[in-house]
């Protein structure tokens, strides 16, 4: 198992969310994961209908729980769909409840 397919696992991201990359950084002690979301259409929160996606929101930073007391972040530039009825959405994440806020499991 490869870093990248071990932390999809630890991360529980599946369909078009992907691991991109993985930086180890021993110096600082922490494990930089990028995501991507390898599809061009994603699903309106509110309707449920497929959109295509329409840009991005720019590039974010999310604390995740450390790994092996490795300071582990995820980074992501979160597509934005746009909806005929509900126009531009920031997609879900699947590690996050709200995308609008950054999840700190711990401290
Ligand atoms: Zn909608």
């Amino acid at each position: 198992m490869n870093d990248k397919e071990l932390y999809r696992q630890i991360l529980g991201i599946s369909g078009p969310w992907e691991v991109a990359k993985v930086d180890l950084n021993i110096e600082d002690e922490k494990v930089d994961i990028e995501i991507i979301y390898k599809s061009n259409k994603a699903l309106c929160q509110e309707c449920g209908t497929e959109c295509d996606i329409y840009d991005h929101s720019g590039k974010r930073a999310w604390r995740h729980s450390n790994t092996c007391q490795m300071k582990t972040y995820l980074t992501c530039n979160i597509p934005r769909i746009k909806c005929k009825l509900h126009g531009l959405k920031t997609i879900k994440v699947p590690w996050s409840e709200s995308s609008s806020r950054p999840t700190i499991l711990f401290e």
